[in-house]
């Protein structure tokens, strides 16, 4: 059976610089006069929108003037990642092994690679873009899709059975991810979870919510490939 691996963004595949603050900071302040706590915030794991949300909360906003106003930040948002992505200190890289195994995985047919993130579709394609790591995913779902990271596998799995014309259930979906939020996402939807320590939270931290692996980093192609295929076999049986 064909598995869905399905890839958080920052901390994952990329070592996120603070691009993405700046651009929301610079959308936020332009659009809605205010950012909140913004410098201070704490942006793992969460979707874009729900950062926003908070973030305006915060400033004493009600949710329908939240609403009203969050849907305008987008555009100026993408334009100000741009500009902070094509600078040379903001400019993400790939996370350690991440371009190796993301060769490795696309050359074996026992597996269908997609994204599941709490960026915006483009903030997601930008950053990877920039990263060098365009072009890798047939299918993803992002903060644009649902404010609620929990709905991201249902909607992943949905999509790859849409596009990659076979079908694919959540439940054999496989989410990797740095933070609590990818492992909670995933056990929301009965699909699996693989933790990866490159996004701040320690493996430690990690294991305390239970994924079925918790791994350093994703550079040791081989032990990472052998992890997917426990972690699928699991499922199969
Ligand atoms: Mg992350």
């Amino acid at each position: 059976m064909k598995r869905l691996l399905l890839f958080d963004v920052d901390g994952t595949l990329i070592e996120t610089r603070g691009a993405g603050r700046r651009a929301l900071r610079a959308a936020m302040l332009e659009v809605l006069g205010e950012a909140g706590m913004i410098e201070g915030h704490e942006f793992r794991g969460k979707t874009d929108p729900a950062i926003v949300r908070e973030l305006l909360r915060g400033a004493g906003w009600d949710d329908r003037r939240i609403d009203a106003e969050m849907p305008a930040v987008w555009g100026p948002y993408l334009r100000e990642l741009e500009a902070a992505l094509a600078t040379s200190e903001l400019r993400p890289s790939p996370c350690p092994g991440v371009r190796v195994l993301l060769e490795r995985l696309s050359e074996n047919d026992r597996y269908a690679l997609g994204l599941l993130t709490g960026n915006v579709e483009e903030g997601a394609e930008r950053k990877l873009r920039a990263a060098g790591l365009a072009g890798r995913f047939a299918i993803g779902a992002f903060g644009s899709d649902s404010e609620r990271r929990a709905d991201l596998p249902r909607l992943a799995a949905r999509r790859a059975s849409r596009h990659l014309g076979r079908e694919f259930h959540v439940e054999d979906a496989i989410v990797i991810g740095d933070t609590p939020e990818d492992v909670r996402c995933a056990r929301a939807c009965g699909s699996r979870a693989v933790a990866v320590a490159t996004g701040g939270y320690d493996v430690e931290a990690l294991r305390t919510y239970r994924p079925d692996v918790v791994l350093d980093d994703l550079s040791d192609t081989e032990a990472v490939l052998a992890a997917l295929e426990a972690v699928a076999s699991a499922v199969a049986s």
